[in-house]
C-alpha cells in the first residue's frame, strides 16, 4: 500500500499573533504540522504497519517547512519530499497544481491530508488535488477501513454521521477523532536522519510558473478588535433576570 500524506507547516496555536504591515510577524514563532495533518501521519503509518507499503510526506513551503517533515519522518514515514520555490504562489489554488504535478508522476492507493489548516482555515488544497487527480475523495473522516481495494470510512458531516464506500486510490482529510497520534520517539529522531529526503523546485516538476500562480490576493489582514471586560449582574435571580433582560434589550439591542 503506498500512501501519500500532505503535510503542511503552521504556526503554532499557542503563539501569539503580531499584524505588523498586513503581514503576521514570523519572528521567533514555533511552528508546527497542522494538528489535522498529524492524524493523517499517524493514519498512514497505521496503515502501512498492517498492510505493509510505504508513506511519503509532501509539503510545499518555505525551507523552515522541512522541520515538519522531519517530525513526520521521525513518527514513523518512510521519506519526505519538500516542494520550494518561490514562484509558487501562496493560495491553494497554486499550492494545490504543485502538489498534483508531484502525485501524477507517483504510484500511490491513498492520499491523507488534513481536514483543514489552522493558519488560513481553507480547508480546499486536498480536496482540489483530488480533482485534479480526477479520483475520489472524502473529507473529515474519523474512521477509515481498507479492505480488498475498497475503503470505508465515518465522515464528521457537522454533527452527523456519514458511512461511505469508495474504490481506490482515493484522497481523504482527517478530522479529529480520527486516531491519536504518536509522539516521536528518540530512536524515531535518529533514524529519520537516514531516510530519503527530496527536494524539488519547479523546474524538477516541469512545471511552468502560470501553472502555479495564485488566482487570489489577500487584500487585508487585521486582527478582531480586542474582547470587551464582561458584566456580572448581581442580586436576586429574578432581580437578575430582568437586568439581563434590560441589557440585552437597550444595551446589546438582540432582543
Ligand atoms: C467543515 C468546515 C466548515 C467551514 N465553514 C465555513 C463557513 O461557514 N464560512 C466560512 O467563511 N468558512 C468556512 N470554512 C473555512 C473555509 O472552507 C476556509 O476558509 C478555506 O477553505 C481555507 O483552507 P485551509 O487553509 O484550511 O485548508 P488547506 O490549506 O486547504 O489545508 C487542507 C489540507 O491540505 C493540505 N495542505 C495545505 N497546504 C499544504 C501545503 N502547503 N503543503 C502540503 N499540504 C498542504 C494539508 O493536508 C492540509 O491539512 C469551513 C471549513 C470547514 C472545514
Amino acid at each position: 500500500m503506498n500512501i501519500i500524506v500532505l503535510v503542511k507547516q503552521t504556526f503554532d496555536t499557542e503563539e501569539k499573533i503580531v499584524v505588523e504591515q498586513g503581514t503576521v510577524n514570523e519572528d521567533g514563532v514555533k511552528f508546527v504540522i497542522n494538528p489535522y495533518d498529524e492524524y493523517a501521519v499517524e493514519q498512514a503509518i497505521q496503515i502501512r504497519d498492517d498492510a505493509g507499503g510505504k508513506v511519503t510526506v509532501v509539503s510545499v513551503g518555505p525551507e523552515r517547512a522541512a522541520e515538519a517533515l522531519r517530525t513526520a519522518l521521525a513518527m514513523g514515514a518512510d521519506e519526505a519530499v519538500l516542494i520550494h520555490d518561490d514562484r509558487i504562489g501562496h493560495d491553494e489554488q497554486a499550492v494545490a497544481a504543485a502538489l498534483h504535478a508531484f502525485i501524477a508522476q507517483e504510484q500511490y492507493d491513498i492520499i491523507l491530508g488534513g481536514n483543514f489548516s489552522v493558519d488560513n482555515g481553507a480547508g480546499q488544497v486536498a480536496v482540489r488535488l483530488a480533482k485534479m487527480l480526477g479520483i475520489p475523495h472524502t473529507s473529515s473522516i474519523t474512521k477509515l477501513d481498507i479492505a480488498a481495494g475498497k475503503a470505508v470510512v465515518h465522515r464528521d458531516a457537522e454533527g452527523d454521521l456519514e458511512v461511505v464506500e469508495l474504490p481506490l486510490p482515493a484522497l481523504f482529510t482527517a478530522q479529529q477523532g480520527l486516531n491519536e497520534p504518536r509522539y516521536p520517539s528518540l530512536q524515531g529522531i535518529m533514524k529519520a536522519k537516514k531516510k530519503p529526503f527530496r527536494e524539488l523546485s519547479l523546474d524538477d516538476l516541469n512545471l511552468d510558473v502560470g501553472a502555479v500562480a495564485a488566482r487570489t490576493a489577500r487584500t487585508e489582514l487585521q486582527l478582531p478588535p480586542a474582547r470587551q471586560a464582561g458584566k456580572i449582574i448581581s442580586g436576586e435571580p429574578a432581580a437578575q433576570a430582568q437586568e439581563l433582560f434590560r441589557l440585552l434589550r437597550t444595551e446589546a439591542k438582540v432582543i
